[in-house]
């Protein structure tokens, strides 16, 4: 099955799931949404109300601040894949609990098995916490990590940013590092993937577009972001 395929499967699951009690106050589950080929996952903690009602991941205010932290980057929304640790919106937006994100992490196991992004940006403690156990946002964020096969951008999550200007400078000032981070990630596990082949340098455009590039297969060392 393809990356496609597989992602629809997912969604396909997530919509009349019940493994865990938010199945019972959701409107819509919220599977995710974004570019099959892109290389960076955006992971949030779960929906809120605008979410739960259209079915889609950061369409709220804290979207709206997504969206144009991308776009400072010169990303479209549309370049990256974004999803939540769980897919429906826990009541009155409260914290998920342990057990909820542990019920729903199989659906996230298998968006990235499917997409295997270079990189994923974690958004908020939750997220964080998957990835990087015991890791605190404040030491850790804009930074470059490893976890597992992947390599991690953590940042603070847009929501709290709303309403507090030192958070949201923080914010935009962190996402400047991500598409560097990008390069550096795709670089090292191309590296690691083909331990036989000496990479060139990197050529061509190095701001590093998250949608295109993920042809790994190939020697071209131009890097875009799918
Ligand atoms: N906050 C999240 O963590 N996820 C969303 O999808 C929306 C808001
Ligand atoms: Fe299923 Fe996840 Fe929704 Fe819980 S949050 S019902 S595990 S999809």
């Amino acid at each position: 099955m393809g990356t496609e395929a597989r992602l629809a499967a997912v969604a396909a699951e997530v919509r009349g799931c019940t493994l865990c009690p938010l199945a019972k106050g959701r409107t819509l589950a919220v599977p995710g949404e974004g570019n099959p080929r892109s290389d960076v996952l955006c992971v949030g903690e779960g929906p809120g109300g605008r979410e739960d009602a259209t079915g889609r991941p950061f369409v709220g205010p804290a979207g709206q601040l997504l969206t144009e932290l991308l776009r400072s980057i010169g990303w479209d929304r549309g370049d990256v894949f974004i999803t939540n640790v769980v897919k429906c919106r826990p009541p009155g937006n409260r914290d998920p609990e342990p057990s909820e994100i542990a019920a729903c992490s199989g659906y996230l196991d298998r968006q990235e098995e499917a997409l295997d992004p270079a990189v994923v940006v974690t958004l908020g403690r939750h997220s964080l916490q998957r990835y990087l156990p015991g890791a605190r946002i404040g030491e850790v964020h804009g930074t470059l990590r490893r976890s597992g096969g992947h390599y991690i951008f953590p940042m603070y999550h847009p929501a709290a940013a709303l309403h507090q200007s030192t958070l949201r400078e923080t914010l935009f000032r962190d996402i400047r590092g991500l598409p560097a981070a990008l390069l550096t990630a795709r670089e090292a596990l191309e590296a690691e993937r083909s331990p036989a082949v000496e990479l060139a340098p990197p050529t061509g455009d190095t701001r590093g577009d998250p949608s295109t590039g993920a042809e790994r297969d190939d020697s071209d060392q131009q890097m875009t972001l799918f």
